[in-house]
């Protein structure tokens, strides 16, 4: 197994930049997961570290050796598709056997390895088919087990499940999971489907417009984001971010979302970036989860009443829209707590769970 550094790696297609001097060490055995809307350089950052794109500069190095030069088949790396990409006139077992015989594997070798792969992916039941008598889900194992099985240093995954029906998906993520905790083998994934990075990733990679925006376990990235970018692309639904106005007054910071009469007196202690930045004149921003915005029944202190628009119910919970001027304020109810649209409720915001942001730059300020 391998670990993976790319240095200052640069990508240009024509005058377009599509990776902007990108930083990042994979460490051997790892699971990372690059995350980020569609365009954002993912594939190809990914198709770099394999060798099937040149990057334009920069350093890409596998256990320690330059790699930038080498042909994809001398990486010793492994790449899964999206679209299955198996041989259609030959059984499971020979399109699993396929690499390991154009290496010259030795008849009992390439059995002994197929079958172990067959036997951490559960398709030992249907070696003797080919792939159309499968499944999509089955397919995706079989590139996979034709992936793994010449045990190379990292495996490459672009998209891999991305094609799958919802419950399919789900089930085959949880399998990778497992698969990577019995393999440990370094895997870099790619999805734009944040639910599938937080359950698959040891760390996730976000990126924007080939730009890495911040690098850091599923939790880091969702308790801590890095800007306003990633704030809002990770979570579901989506952090509520306002304009927000602070007034200071003996350490109580009053937030005022939008343009809207409705004030949430946040008590928080500041960050020391916003007191001495000085914010207050429409520099700053307020994020706040939907399951940071507590709402009652009944009025009470630091309480304001809101009037429910939109309700969600999704079984475990409900997503509940508070009008809040123009605006909405979205929060994360048990469900059934808010009866019907147009019920008034009264909300505040929890404190220990807002985010301050720089709305110019859009960096956090904690
Ligand atoms: P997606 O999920 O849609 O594949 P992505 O984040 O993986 O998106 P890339 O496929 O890496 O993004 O593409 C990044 C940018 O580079 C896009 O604007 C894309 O149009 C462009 N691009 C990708 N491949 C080429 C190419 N061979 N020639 C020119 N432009 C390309």
């Amino acid at each position: 197994m391998a670990e993976i550094v790319l240095s200052n790696v640069q990508k240009f297609f024509g005058t377009v930049q599509v990776i902007r001097d990108l930083n990042l060490t994979i460490a051997d055995r790892e699971f990372v997961v690059l995350l980020g809307p569609s365009g954002c350089g993912k594939t190809t950052t990914l198709r770099a570290i394999a060798g099937l794109e040149d990057i334009t500069s920069g350093e890409i190095r596998i256990d320690g050796k330059p790699v930038q030069d080498l042909e994809a088949s001398e990486r010793d790396i492994a790449f899964v598709f999206q679209l299955y990409a198996l041989y259609p006139h030959l059984t499971v077992f020979e399109n699993i056997a396929f690499p390991l015989r154009a290496a010259g594997g030795a008849r009992a070798d390439v059995e002994r390895e197929v079958n172990a792969v067959a036997r951490a992916l559960d398709i030992g039941h249907f070696l003797g088919k080919r792939p159309s008598a499968l499944s999509g889900g089955d397919m995706q194992r079989v590139a996979i087990g034709r992936a793994l099985v010449r045990r190379p240093k990292a495996i490459l995954m672009d998209e891999p499940i991305g094609a799958l029906d919802a419950k399919l998906r789900e089930d085959m993520r949880t399998e990778l999971k497992r698969l990577h905790i019995e393999n440990k083998a370094t895997s870099v994934y790619v999805t734009h489907d944040q639910v599938e990075a937080m359950s698959l990733a040891d760390r996730i990679v976000v990126m924007s417009e080939g730009v890495l925006q911040q690098v850091g376990t599923p939790i880091e990235v969702y308790q801590n984001p890095a800007n306003l970018f990633v704030a809002q692309f990770i979570g579901s639904p989506v952090m509520n971010i306002s304009d927000a106005k602070l007034e200071t007054e003996g350490g109580q910071a009053k937030v005022r979302l939008g343009n809207a009469s409705e004030a949430f007196g946040v008590p928080v202690t500041l960050p020391r970036a916003i007191e001495a930045s000085g914010r207050g004149d429409g520099g700053l921003s307020l994020g706040i989860r939907p399951e940071g915005v507590i709402v009652a029944h009944q009025p009470g202190e630091g309480l304001v009443p809101l009037e429910a628009h939109v309700i969600e119910p999704l079984g475990a919970y409900d997503i509940v829209d508070l009008k809040v001027g123009s605006g909405v304020l979205r929060a994360r109810t048990v469900s059934g707590f808010v009866g019907k649209p147009g019920d008034t409720v009264f909300a505040r915001l929890d404190e220990n769970q807002t985010h301050f942001f720089d709305t110019r730059s859009g960096q956090s300020l904690g």
